[in-house]
């Protein structure tokens, strides 16, 4: 019991992206694979095996002993520590840069817990007014009820995150490329901002995986992402990640220990699975993202596009700076006239499937509620296949489906 659970429960990475300090500075894909993991020292078994048991017994009373003393680790109970999921903590950590991770049951667990232990004393949060709805419905209106105080601002505007933080607040939380519309927001700048008040920055990361950026390289303090999302990367699971500085992440299991939002260990396996082909999947989603930006910027049927990568996108020198040039796999428009035209392009479309969440092998188109923002996140499908169905869409699906109320795109 001991073998590969204690093996990866010792193993914490150093922080510099390469594991162990003596190993060479393997890149990313290398790290995707390798990090965290490596075979299973008693069986040789290759990948992670589940460990799919709820507590972990001890061999005697002596080795209890030692274990309350702190001579010695031991895994007690999954809910504080399982080595399946440790080997995933591990591993994002790793592909963090991170001196430590937590993984969670979902995204939001890994958000509520961060911010619950941060604004724990009834502090003050300043959250970006661009985040995922439901984090936003959770900081607006669930921590005012905890007795925390929060503001939201427009953390592009460095400014307005400036004049929202007082002596009270406790943190700073943000997405880097907002959910849903794309917004990109300097890490670097608002890590200083939130340092020269000495709190922490804390982004969602989500959008663009540790692929794209690692934000606590531009200064964060704590990186949080729905691993549901390009992390697992097949919808098959739920999952979320805390990342950052040992003090605070600490703190923070503890509070998502108490809470229950620890992540099973099947899952974690899942997600292990997905996290070895980030980086393949990612290229193909950032190539698969600025193709159809292209033709849908140069549609006379779409009325607005937001994607980073485009020129005439407000923050496409920042995102270059921050992503090297890669822009992520996320799209956000709008349609001339969408009351009419927006069912039947859906409608025509073949390939993306009509659903929410983002980020996964296969491409997924959802309209807002509300609104005429259409998102799309596009899948590893072929670059030409998606360009020819979202063209066929917008020119003959408009105009088939849509008889009798037009006949050409607007122009
Ligand atoms: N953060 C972002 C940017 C998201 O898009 C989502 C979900 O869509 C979440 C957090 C929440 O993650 P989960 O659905 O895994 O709880």
């Amino acid at each position: 019991m001991d073998k590969h659970a204690s093996a990866v429960q010792q193993s914490e990475p150093s922080g510099n992206g390469t594991g162990a300090n003596d190993q060479p500075a393997w890149g990313f894909g290398t790290r995707a694979v390798h990090a965290g993991e490596g075979p299973d020292p008693m069986t040789g078994a290759v990948g992670v095996p589940v460990y799919q048991n709820s507590m972990f017994a001890f061999r005697s009373a002596e080795q209890i002993a030692a274990f309350q003393a702190g001579e010695v680790p031991h895994y007690v109970y999954s809910r504080d520590g399982n080595p399946t999921v440790r080997c995933l903590e591990l591993k994002l950590a790793d592909l963090e840069g991170a001196e430590t991770a937590l993984a969670a049951a979902s995204g939001m667990a890994a958000i509520s817990a961060t911010l619950l232990e941060l604004v724990r004393d009834g502090g003050h949060l300043v959250a970006s007014q661009d985040i995922y709805a439901y984090a936003k419905l959770f900081v607006a209106h669930d921590l005012p009820q905890y007795g925390a105080t929060v503001t939201l601002v427009d953390t592009t505007d460095l400014d307005a995150v400036a004049a929202a933080i007082t002596s009270e607040t406790r943190a700073v939380f943000t997405e880097v490329f907002s959910n849903p519309l794309l917004k990109v927001v300097d890490v670097d700048a608002l890590a200083e901002l939130a340092h020269a008040h000495s709190i922490p920055l804390v982004v969602d990361n989500t959008f663009l995986s540790p692929a794209l950026l690692r934000p606590l390289e531009h200064g964060a303090d704590i990186v949080i992402h729905s691993a549901t999302k390009y992390l697992a990367g097949h919808g098959q699971t739920l999952g979320g990640v805390v990342a950052g500085r040992r003090d605070l992440v600490g703190c923070i299991g503890v509070r998502l220990s108490h809470l229950g939002g620890t992540l099973s260990p099947h899952n974690a396996w899942l997600i292990l699975g997905g996290v070895k082909t980030l980086g393949l999947r990612v290229r193909q989603q950032c190539a698969n993202a600025g193709a159809v930006a292209e033709l849908l910027a140069g549609h006379p049927a779409v009325a607005t596009v937001a994607y980073p990568g485009l020129l005439s996108h407000p923050g496409h020198e920042l995102a270059r700076r921050l992503t090297d040039g890669r822009f992520g796999g996320m799209v956000a428009f709008s349609l001339h006239d969408d009351a009419r035209t927006k069912g039947p392009f859906l409608n025509a479309l073949r390939l993306p499937l009509k659903a929410v969440s983002l980020g996964d092998v296969v491409s997924l188109i959802w309209p807002f509620a509300g609104s005429d923002i259409i998102r799309f996140s596009l899948g590893i499908e072929e670059t030409k296949d998606l360009v020819a169905d979202v063209a066929q869409a917008l020119d003959g699906g408009l105009r088939t489906q849509d008889s009798g109320l037009r006949s050409e795109p607007t122009p």
